[in-house]
């Protein structure tokens, strides 16, 4: 089983879209895993259908019981993330601003607040119009350790496609190179780069390819938009000869992109399958599986 990533290393450079395509290719033969949980929006494209919810639980947060309570105001005192409510008589916790690092509790003379398992999003199997599963997440509002999540999504694709005798599981990435960039990365045997010519997704795309070095991942780039801006798009070439990165092909702006994704589609799907770029995507998507090692057919 192959674990093929897609990342970008700025937002806005056609990622999602060209993942969902690359789901559509792929079939019944991938998982899918949106790892980009702190602004996923696979599911737009994919229409899930929900089959298994999991609460996904991260960190600690205190709770105060109201019986134990004498308002000492030691909570108060003591948080320096104005994590504790109060009107000078009723003490309460406001999970949001909660950081979970125990001080409350450990100076509270009642022992009247305990730490709690904190719920920071739910995470879920679905199934999707390629006839496959796609594992997706909800990070809560505020929640944080979105790379733990990532991990989650993760695993539980790698699981259900180890399960079922897939052949890849297809990751939708984060943009930039933070924690859930990281946790992406965490097992995968080919990176695949979405970038635009433009400085930054130039300058992202150098930071992502560092990266990459550091985890000793091959990986190949796609310019997307390529007929924006030569000067760029030469450059980002030249960097990928210099790098020894695999060109997997590029795609002029289409505006088909956009109206795809206007009626929850890809750009491989009736009005546009039709499309020169469409057929483009087809043959980048070949190349894909050539490098990776999956054109068996
Ligand atoms: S420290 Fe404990 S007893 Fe004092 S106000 Fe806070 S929760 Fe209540
Ligand atoms: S656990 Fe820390 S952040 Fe949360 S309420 Fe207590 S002192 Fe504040």
């Amino acid at each position: 089983m192959k674990e093929i990533v897609v990342l970008s290393g700025k937002g806005g450079t056609g990622k999602t879209s060209l993942t969902a395509s690359f789901a559509l290719l792929a079939g019944s033969s991938a998982v899918v895993a949106d790892c980009d949980v702190d602004a996923s929006d696979m599911h737009l494209l994919m229409d899930p259908v929900v089959k298994q919810k999991d609460l996904f639980y991260s960190g600690k947060e205190a709770v105060i019981d109201q019986e134990a309570c004498i308002s000492c105001g030691r909570c108060l005192e003591v948080c320096h993330f104005d994590a504790v409510l109060s009107d000078g008589t009723h003490f309460e916790i406001e999970p949001v601003n909660c950081e979970g690092c125990s001080y409350c509790a450990r100076v509270c003379p009642t022992d009247a607040i305990s730490m709690k398992p904190s719920l920071a999003g739910e995470l879920y199997v679905s199934e999707i119009r390629s006839d496959a599963n796609m594992v997706h997440a909800r990070l809560g509002i505020g929640a944080e350790n979105s790379g733990k999540l990532v991990a989650r999504v993760k695993n539980e694709a790698k699981a259900l496609a180890a399960g079922d005798s897939r052949e890849m599981v297809l990751v939708d990435g984060s943009p930039g190179i933070g924690c859930p960039v990281v946790s992406s990365l965490s097992g995968a045997d080919y990176v695949v780069i979405v970038t635009e010519p433009t400085i930054s997704g130039w300058h992202d795309l150098k930071r992502l390819r560092e990266l990459l070095r550091k985890f000793r991942l091959p990986s190949g780039c796609i310019i997307n938009k390529a007929d924006l801006n030569d000067k760029y798009a030469d450059e980002i070439r030249k960097y990928l000869i210099e790098e020894a990165m695999d060109m997997l092909g590029t795609l002029p702006y289409d505006e088909n992109f956009t109206a795809a994704m206007v009626q929850g589609k890809s750009i491989l799907e009736e009005p546009f399958s039709e499309s020169e770029t469409a057929e483009q995507v087809r043959g980048i998507w070949q190349r894909i599986k050539a490098v990776v090692g999956l054109n068996k057919e």
